[in-house]
């Protein structure tokens, strides 16, 4: 019996594991999943009902005559291809999720049931707010916790992700440039060149101009660079803080009351904000404007499309401009301002992000995150998350190059230098970690570091879980410069599938099923 690294007994070696073909296509308990129109058969049905008797239509000539086309299946078979895709998408429920900039913490489960209790999942938006006093006080709880975390006055909570809290953060800040009469002649946004695609992006669908600040050589906005960049058309700074190198930047205040001084506002990305959340407050730091990623800093599962919520807060100077709706109370309870006729004293919204109020559910899990941590607990959080990431760093430097000399925050940042002539890339290095069963971590971002591999742990793993994780890594980065290059060219051999051609699946994504269509092209 040959045994693993840890001293369990693991698969005998005499088989070669690539050659084994099965009949069904399936690797022992790893199913092929077929498209469930593939499954499906139009004669099956999961129920059975008697056609309704003395019943008269009411859709006028109306009704559907074709076929919906729609697959019939047992309950089982529908129950186990729903269950089987499931289980393809990776989870940090299965196991650590060391993305980089993604802060992929566990989610507790009470989050879960407060989620799901009838009085929050079962109500609608356009009820009468008289029947949902409960929900929009939970609302307002959950602002005036941001509010105290971050010292901001006021705080837009219809975001429904990082990116759509952007947006709201620099159309309050054009909002706020229209009333100043300076809409047209400030243009120009100024970002970091390591600054996550989301900012350039954000400032250019406003309208702005983006113009990037390069880094110094420890990995922070170049402060001199920056200041020779304020003049009278800049518009904002976005800066992100940790940035996104994981480093903490020492100089934001001296960047805020520059770009003050010069007339502009401060947008400041938040997504990092575990990492700082009850020790720093943005507000002390000169912020006009931040969005927070509640998936991200109070748990809540997101991924694979899994919903955000971006709540943006707000100085004194950009908060008359927040988006409606808002809730406010009063002695007879709380309120929603919807409609800008409804508007009082110095609120000006610029109008409506949403729908609705945002996203309910992930308002009910961060508020249950909170109030279970407590202020201390989430100071803790943020504590443990830079111990884990420093950790980290401070193991892997073993065998693998920070990208920047001294401690880390929440993330550590490495650069390719260790794969050096060995013939194995970054990309490969990653792939070579899903047949360790690790899921990688984030790949050739920030894009100002060569190669990079961004690591975030969080603090939701144990020192056991990432000594393993090093151990791995470790083992990797020595098998890499002992010359093993084509085990990394192959990788992953031990998963269902090897490389995909992500380029063509993200250009060319075949999104629709014909019956025609060959069944190894849906497949691959
Ligand atoms: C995640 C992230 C965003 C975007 O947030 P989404 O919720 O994914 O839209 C923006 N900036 C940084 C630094 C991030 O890590």
């Amino acid at each position: 019996m040959s045994m693993n690294n840890q001293g369990r007994p693991s698969r005998p070696e005499d088989i070669e594991v690539q050659s084994v073909t099965t009949f069904t296509g399936n690797r022992a308990l790893q199913i092929e999943e077929p498209l469930i129109f593939e499954t499906g058969h139009m004669a099956a049905t999961g129920v059975d009902l008697p056609e309704p008797k003395g019943t008269t239509s009411r859709l006028g000539g109306l009704e559907r005559k074709s076929s919906m086309n729609l697959p019939g299946l047992a309950e089982p078979e529908a129950m186990r291809h729903f269950v089987r895709l499931s289980q393809k998408n990776y989870a940090i429920d299965m196991g650590p999720f060391p993305l980089g900039s993604c802060t992929m913490k566990h989610n507790p489960r009470l989050n879960e049931k407060m989620a799901r209790l009838p009085g929050f999942a079962d109500i609608h938006p356009l009820q009468p707010v008289s029947t949902v006093q409960g929900a929009l006080e939970l609302i307002d709880t959950l602002a005036g916790w941001l509010k105290e975390l971050t010292a901001m006055p006021a705080v837009a909570m219809s975001p429904k992700a990082g990116a759509h809290g952007e947006l709201c953060g620099m159309v309050t800040i054009k909002a706020a440039l229209e009333a100043r009469g300076e809409a047209e002649t400030r243009t120009r946004v100024l970002a970091p060149e390591s600054a996550h695609g989301t900012n350039p992006a954000t400032a250019a669908q406003c309208g702005f101009t983006v113009d990037g600040i390069p880094a110094d050589e420890t990995g922070r906005v170049d402060i001199e660079a920056f200041k020779a960049k304020l003049g009278p058309d800049v518009a904002a700074i976005m800066v992100t803080n940790p940035n996104t190198c994981g480093l903490f930047e020492r100089d934001i205040r001296e960047m805020a009351d520059a770009v003050h001084e010069a007339g502009g506002y401060f947008y400041c990305d938040g997504a990092n904000f575990n990492a700082i959340v009850g020790k720093v407050k943005p507000g002390d730091l000169g912020i006009d404007a931040m969005h927070i990623n509640l998936h991200k800093t109070f748990s809540t599962p997101h991924g694979g499309g899994g919903p955000g919520s971006g709540p943006t807060v707000l100085s004194a100077a950009l908060a008359p401009f927040a988006p409606i709706p808002y809730v406010v109370s009063d002695e007879d309870g709380f309120h929603l301002v919807e409609k800008r006729s409804q508007e009082e004293g110095d609120h000006h919204s610029f109008g409506r992000m949403t729908a609705f109020h945002g996203q309910m559910g992930m308002f009910v899990r961060a508020l249950s995150y909170m109030l279970s941590h407590g202020g201390d607990g989430l100071r803790q959080a943020a504590e443990d998350a830079v111990l884990n990431a420093n950790y980290v760093l401070a193991r892997l430097s073993e065998e693998m190059t920070p990208a920047f000399e001294g401690t880390c925050m929440h993330e550590a940042l490495f650069n390719d230098d260790f794969l050096k002539d060995t013939g194995v890339g970054t990309l490969d290095f990653a792939k070579a970690m899903i047949d360790e069963g690790y899921h990688p971590m984030t790949m050739y971002f920030p894009l100002v570091v060569h190669g990079a591999m961004l690591i975030e742990p969080t603090e939701t793993e144990s020192k056991h879980e990432l000594d393993l994780f090093c151990d791995a890594l470790l083992s990797l980065a020595k098998e890499a410069k002992a010359g093993n290059a084509d085990k990394f060219k192959a990788a992953p051999v031990l998963a269902p599938r090897r490389r995909l051609d992500e380029t063509a699946a993200a250009r060319k994504p075949v999104l629709r099923w014909e019956p025609s269509d060959d069944k190894s092209m849906a497949a691959e």
